[in-house]
């Protein structure tokens, strides 16, 4: 089967740069305790597997580390998780991505200067948790139902999770300006290998038969390639890995069209796309 791959997929900088943390980590702390990651190092079970077996124990919560090294994944923590880790007296290693350190020190900035912090994005995300943590009531709206959690005639001051879409993020600062404010305030905190993965995901599921989307399930920036895929490409399947996939999927089918999330590592996609160019599909080429 002919596959194409999308311009950009795969690892962003801030993921890779988390996982080659760890990896690093990891061989330098060989006998010297655990090294412990609060919450999956990425969106990725594989990916999250494969370190395990390196040594990396993932926890959910601080009070299962007693010693050793933590390290801070790209999503980042909020100061009072950092702060407990301190007082533990653990080894802290901060891979949180620079993108995601500004969205967080732009919401302490809108609490200085009595702005209310409105994050556009998933309340339940960690990267949005960590900015939550950074200042008081702050506001996450996910989409225009949760406009009525905004304060009434409030100076607003609104960031976006990195991995939105833009034209998720124009449609709700579209919807907020409709509303009773005194002062709006935005600041464009959208990462652009987000962006450039959505754009080259379009690009190439218009071109295609069918188009697959890979990676984690838990994976916001995943999730949103395939949500924008499907919209343009009815025949878009989002899989984890290549033992997902229903073969059915591609009989018939000439040219499939594959994109993976900034948590998808090389690995997976290489195993997905050699899988499927060595399948026939029983259509000629
Ligand atoms: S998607 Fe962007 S913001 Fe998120 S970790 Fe990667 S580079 Fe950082």
């Amino acid at each position: 089967m002919q596959v194409l791959i999308a311009e950009k997929c795969g690892f962003c900088h801030g993921v890779r740069n988390a996982i080659s943390v760890a990896e690093k980590t990891l061989g330098q702390a060989k006998g010297s305790g655990g090294v412990y990651s609060l919450g999956p190092i990425i969106h990725n079970r594989d990916e999250v597997g494969r370190l395990a077996k390196a040594g990396l124990r993932t926890v959910e919560n601080i009070e299962e580390i007693q010693s050793g090294t933590v390290i801070i994944r790209s999503h980042g923590a909020a100061p009072e998780q950092m702060g407990k880790l301190r007082e533990k007296g653990l080894n802290i290693v901060d891979a949180t991505c620079i993108l995601v350190k500004r969205v967080q020190h732009i919401a302490e900035e809108f609490e200085r200067d009595g702005y209310n912090g409105v994050v556009i994005g998933e309340e339940n995300h960690p990267e949005v948790q960590a900015v939550m943590g950074c200042a008081k009531d702050v506001v996450v709206i996910a989409d225009e139902s949760d406009l009525c959690k905004l304060p009434v005639k409030g100076r607003l001051g609104i960031v976006c999770q990195t991995t939105q879409s833009p034209e998720h993020f124009g449609n709700m600062l579209g919807a907020i300006g409709r509303r009773s404010f005194s002062e709006l305030k935005v600041i464009n905190t959208l990462c652009q290998e987000a962006i450039k993965r959505q754009e080259s995901a379009v690009r190439l599921c218009k071109e295609v038969d069918v188009m697959f989307v890979l990676g984690g399930l838990e994976s916001a920036n995943t999730r949103r390639l395939a949500e924008l895929c499907k919209k343009y490409n009815s025949e878009t399947f989002y899989l984890q890995n290549w033992k997902e996939l229903d073969i059915r999927v591609v009989l018939g089918k000439n040219v499939a069209g594959v994109t993976a999330g900034a948590s998808t590592p090389d690995w997976i996609i290489d195993e997905f796309v050699n899988n499927l160019k060595a399948f026939d599909t029983g259509r000629s080429q």
